[in-house]
């Protein structure tokens, strides 16, 4: 049995439920990825092993898992809530792609070190926090260019043809 397995199996025990074959595998699926995943999204990669499983079960048991304290949840800002490891997983901030959802994790010391200072100055006392920078990955910014570059290409002949003899 993994380390997680087990601080899942104590968890349900003392939430006075059973182990199942159900809830093992959702875990299993859980812990394989390395994705940020919506419930919806582990329903999908879950059904792939088990057809059984019902979309309910998998959003019960990703509540048991951050209950436990195997899993957390982020929020990127689109409505929706998303689950990653906690477990051994130190904490870390996200960068998001507002074009093609990518997010990158990140960490700085200096940058924690610095909101702690200003929390200081107000003296706030930081229980948590989640920093989320959005904006467009290196993909999509060379997909963009190369988009202008074409287009920019392609402007005086479009010019010519919208508009006969106006020039
Ligand atoms: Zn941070
Ligand atoms: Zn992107
Ligand atoms: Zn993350």
């Amino acid at each position: 049995m993994t380390e997680e397995q087990e601080v899942f199996h104590q968890h349900i025990q003392r939430a006075g439920l059973k182990r199942t074959a159900q809830r093992d595998l959702i875990l299993e699926v859980f812990l394989r990825t390395e994705e940020h995943l919506s419930s919806e999204d582990l329903y999908r990669l879950v059904q792939r092993e088990d057809p059984a499983i019902g979309q309910t079960t998998v959003y019960r048991t990703l509540k048991l898992l951050t209950d436990a304290g195997l899993a957390r949840e982020v929020r990127f800002g689109d409505g929706r809530t998303r689950y990653e490891h906690n477990y051994k997983h130190p904490h870390h901030d996200h960068m998001i792609c507002t074009e093609c959802g990518k997010t990158i994790e990140f960490f700085s010391a200096d940058l924690e070190k610095l909101q702690d200072k200003i929390a200081a100055r107000h003296k706030f006392e930081i229980t948590n926090h989640t920093l989320r920078m959005f904006g467009y990955c290196a993909d999509c910014r060379s997909k963009d260019a190369r988009r202008d570059r074409e287009s920019s290409a392609a402007e005086p002949r479009v010019r010519f043809a919208s508009a006969p003899g106006t020039s």
